[in-house]
């Protein structure tokens, strides 16, 4: 079973102010996957679940709603405008994929975060796997992605793509867990910024990164360091994962077929 994440700022511009598609990228990364999944040596049936992240549909708004920020009860009523906003608009960006998926040949069933996952003090603390388990079953491919949710401490929170991954990979034990963003993998510093960064091959603890930045000015969820952070707990639950560049074509495509390619093992062992 493979846990497949498509990074927001591959299916987005992650820059724009205004939810913006992709649809280049997205339209070939749904091709990679469905090749790699054509050949012999894979089959969906064996399971496969897509998350993917928020991108410009998401991290704006909750920006602008200052989703995770705790508030009294008269800004009650604008929050649950946000919450709604951001819940529509992840469903569209979700139907997108979806359909670009499935447009491929991929039989991808959308379960919308929002309504099966809650948190508390934005850590997940509800999540029912059973309906995930079902469809992979049957050998669907569950498609969830990064999301507002309701939190027990705070009303709302927004939750990453990435702690999806942890939590639906901890519980669930896949063979791999692989990260699709839009550089090569984890460097000591960030590789956008600074042209001496160097790629750090296996990663076992954040001291590995020496210049902590955060990502975009918008991204509510942490960036690379959030993303980092998630993975860590997953190593220490005993389950590696590898993040790879799914800005490069056929990356995505090779890895999924177990070839070597460029990227960031996080491991523990
Ligand atoms: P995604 O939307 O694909 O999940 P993010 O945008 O959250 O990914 O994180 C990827 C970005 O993190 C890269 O574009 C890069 O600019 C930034 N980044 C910050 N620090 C690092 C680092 N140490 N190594 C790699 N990327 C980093």
């Amino acid at each position: 079973m493979i846990i497949l994440k498509i990074g927001g700022s591959i299916i987005t511009d992650k820059n724009s102010i205004e939810p913006k598609v992709n649809y280049d990228n997205l339209d070939r990364i749904s091709s990679e996957i469905a090749n790699a999944f054509n050949n012999k040596s894979l089959d969906i049936a064996d399971g496969l679940i897509i998350v993917h992240g928020a991108g410009s549909f998401g991290h704006p708004p909750a920006k602008k709603y200052k989703i995770g920020e705790p508030f009294n009860k008269e800004e009650y009523p604008l929050k649950r405008k946000g919450f709604s906003e951001i819940v529509l608009s992840m469903k569209k960006l979700d139907l997108y994929v979806c359909e670009s998926l499935l447009k491929h040949g991929i039989p991808a069933i959308p379960i919308q975060t929002s309504a099966v996952i809650k948190a508390s003090n934005k850590r997940i603390n509800n999540f029912d796997l059973e309906m995930i388990k079902n469809y992979l079953n049957e050998g669907y491919v569950p498609v969830l992605y990064g999301d507002i949710v309701l939190d027990d401490k705070l009303n709302m929170s927004i939750l990453s793509g990435d702690q999806i991954i942890e939590y639906i990979a901890s519980f669930l034990n896949p063979d791999r867990v692989v990260l699709g963003t839009d550089v090569d993998g984890v460097y000591n510093k960030n590789p956008k910024i600074h042209k001496d960064a160097k790629l750090i091959e296996k990663l076992s603890s954040l001291d590995d990164i020496t210049q902590m930045e955060s990502t975009t000015n918008v991204d509510v969820t942490g960036g690379m360091i959030g993303k980092v952070k998630e993975l860590l707990t997953l190593a220490d639950n005993g389950v590696d994962s590898e993040i790879i560049n799914a800005n490069k074509p056929e990356i995505i495509s090779k890895s999924l077929q177990s070839k070597i390619v460029k990227g960031t093992k996080i491991s523990k062992k």
